[in-house]
């Protein structure tokens, strides 16, 4: 039998399916929707409505936008002949939040993961391709996460692109800026030996 009425269990249910919330979590949420104001909790219901019918991934990109295409494809002052392929969304926030890349992106949405039932083909692969083949392109980054899946994908990606003459570059890794070098784990000062530069 339920602990609550119907559309309380419903609350702490719909709550308790996002990440990182668990039931305990999900029980508070709830109780504190409950015991706002009305238009408190409803401008929450409000957003999730709005975010989700007026955001989309921009038809060139694929970053989210409330536009058909996103302001950072639009934007004149990105350079359009260099692309930086990131996984999500929030991958391509984190780079924007640097302020050091001034070219364009291209969100995959996702990464390759067989045993997750996703294959190249769920991903924007063939968009990327067709934008790379339309010409203008010079470089593309690949900055997928540094993870088997991120990896295994960045190399998809690289052999697809590979006959289209561009410049594949993936970004540097290895020591974090104010680590220490006793404390990196092997598989980071190998990367930081391979990706050395000149000084
Ligand atoms: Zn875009």
């Amino acid at each position: 039998m339920a602990k609550y009425s119907e559309s309380v269990e419903r609350l702490i249910e719909e709550f308790g399916k996002l990440p990182g919330i668990g039931a305990r979590t999900a029980e508070r949420l709830a109780f504190h929707v409950l015991k706002s104001k009305d238009p408190e909790a409803l401008a929450l219901a409000d957003a999730i409505r709005d975010a989700k019918t007026m955001i989309h991934p921009c038809r060139n990109c694929f970053n989210l936008t409330e536009q058909e295409t996103c302001p950072i494809c639009t934007d004149p002052r990105r350079d359009q002949s260099v692309i930086c392929v990131v996984e999500q969304p929030k991958d391509l926030l984190a780079i924007e939040s640097t302020g050091a890349f001034g070219g364009v992106y291209h969100v995959l949405m996702g990464h390759i993961a067989p045993l997750e039932g996703v294959g190249p083909e769920d991903l924007t692969i063939d968009a990327l391709l067709a934008r790379v083949r339309a010409g203008g392109v010079k470089e593309v980054i690949l900055a997928t996460n540094p993870t088997v899946a991120g990896d295994g994908t960045s190399l998809h990606v690289a052999s697809l692109l590979e006959p289209c003459s561009v410049k594949i570059t993936r970004l540097a890794r290895g020591l974090p800026a104010g680590g220490q070098i006793e404390y990196a784990n092997k598989s980071i000062l190998t990367d930081a030996l391979t990706d050395r530069r000149k000084m």
